[in-house]
């Protein structure tokens, strides 16, 4: 496991092995977030929350520029443009088995969506 970056990444949980977004909340003053990459819908949102898990939104997907997370404020919560994703809590619900290795560089990775997606 790598010191975390504003730039989010995957990696693995060092506890139980699960997957993992790694990356930091801020570019100032932040603090390292370690999130399932399970995207929640809004029921699956208010469960996180009412588990003490904090929600954030997953920027940058598709190639808009660098993936990041991004807390989500409570009193927004009902805004869902991005993907949301909640604090990693072991065991999480994707096993690191699941990462695909490293792509080459200028290769399309997990976080670019293929340009052929049937629906
Ligand atoms: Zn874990």
């Amino acid at each position: 496991m790598k010191a975390p970056k504003v730039r989010a990444r995957l990696d693995v949980c060092p506890r139980c092995e699960s997957a993992i977004v790694v990356a930091l909340d801020a570019a100032v003053a932040a603090l390292p977030v370690r999130a399932d990459p399970l995207h929640l819908d809004g029921h699956a949102e208010l469960r996180a929350r009412l588990e003490g898990r904090t929600t954030y939104n997953l920027l940058g997907l598709g190639g808009l520029g660098a993936p990041a997370l991004v807390e989500r404020i409570p009193e927004l919560i009902v805004h869902r443009k991005h993907p949301v994703v909640a604090t990693h809590r072991c065991p999480g619900p994707i096993p690191a088995s699941a990462i695909p290795p490293p792509s080459p560089p200028g290769e399309p990775d997990l976080f670019t969506p293929p340009d052929d997606i049937p629906f």
